[in-house]
């Protein structure tokens, strides 16, 4: 058996920390969303699903004929786990959040497609818990994916959609070439659009990586201000921003307004306007995938918005104050 090289990969202080959830709400008075479906599901995540992200490895290896084929076979299996898109990349200290440390070379990014048939009327109860549907059901791709793996003998560890994880997944997913980074913050997928969520399993299973793409998608956002223009909190900016990162093709990037998102996200029901108003939306794929008739523009509430919030900068993401 090959001897493993053990490697550790830390988030640096160019890294933002994980975000901070109970920060984020304790500034905005608490959880308000109470929709009994969103919080089963949550609960099933927290119960049934956490305690599978670690387990144990079969202590024969199935050792692969070469890094593509390993690829191959993880693809596979992904999608018949239920993904719609897989890619693999190799991880890199500024994928990691600041502090946390990963002894894994390569993430194996998991993409679902979400409903489009339950973004209609955004934000609304629908909306809401198709956001915590897709977060158990990718949840549960990554967590049989992970299981699967070791199976094979090889040690691995599962980076869970709905957060609390070592990796960022925007970084991860862009590497791995699920799409382009749009104004509004989302990963854009050249056919599902942005409305799709992503998870990821890390190891150091040997594998043939993915790239990053560049389809016009990006480019394209410099002319289109849909986003923009919906968002209720104003929290998407005009400008792309010279001092907020650069994105996988090296355009300077839009940075999304978190202290002014985050209030509105809160309130009505995780908000989600700016992923189907997006123009990326090949709404009648989504009509044929599920056989239901749908509008071709859901129903934008464009509800008062709440006073901006902020945390001290060592808690939160990086983020630009837009029109403040
Ligand atoms: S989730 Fe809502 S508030 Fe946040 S950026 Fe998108 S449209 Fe704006
Ligand atoms: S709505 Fe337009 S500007 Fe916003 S992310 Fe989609 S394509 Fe880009």
């Amino acid at each position: 058996m090959e001897e493993l090289v053990q490697i550790s990969l830390s988030g640096g202080e160019d890294s933002p920390p994980a975000f901070q959830w109970d920060d984020w709400y304790a500034s905005v008075g608490g959880r308000s969303i109470h929709v009994p479906e969103v919080d089963a599901l949550r609960e099933r995540i927290q119960n049934e699903q956490y305690p599978r992200f670690d387990g144990p490895v079969a202590s024969t290896r199935h050792e692969f004929s070469s890094p593509s084929e390993a690829a191959a076979a993880i693809k596979e299996k992904a999608a018949e786990f239920g993904a719609d898109i897989v890619g693999v990349c190799e991880i890199e200290p500024s994928d990691i959040y600041r502090g946390k440390v990963v002894t894994e070379k390569f993430a194996i990014a998991v993409g679902q497609r979400m409903k489009w048939k339950e973004f209609q009327v955004v934000p609304s109860r629908e909306s809401a818990i198709e956001c915590m549907r897709i977060y158990h059901s990718l949840g549960e791709t990554v967590v049989r994916l992970a299981e699967y793996i070791r199976s094979l003998g090889h040690p691995c560890k599962v980076e869970h959609p709905i957060g609390d994880s070592n990796i960022l997944h925007l970084p991860i997913g862009l590497k791995a070439g699920f799409g382009e980074l749009g104004r509004h913050g989302s990963i854009i997928h050249p056919k599902l659009g942005p409305l799709f969520r992503m998870g990821s399993v890390i190891t150091n299973l040997e594998m043939a990586i993915d790239h990053p793409i560049d389809a016009g998608i990006a480019k394209f956002c410099d002319n289109c201000r849909a986003c923009r223009i919906y968002c209720p909190a104003d929290a998407i900016p005009d400008e792309r921003d010279p001092n907020g990162g650069k994105d996988h093709i090296g355009y300077d990037r839009y940075v999304v307004d978190t202290g002014k998102c985050f209030p509105y996200f809160a309130k009505y029901n995780y908000c989600s306007i700016c992923l189907p108003v997006c123009v990326y939306n090949h709404k009648e794929w989504a009509k044929d995938f599920e056989g239901t008739e749908t509008k071709l523009f859901p129903e934008v509430r464009m509800l008062p918005a709440p006073e901006p919030v902020d945390l001290n900068r060592e808690k939160r993401h990086y983020y630009n104050k837009v029109k403040r």
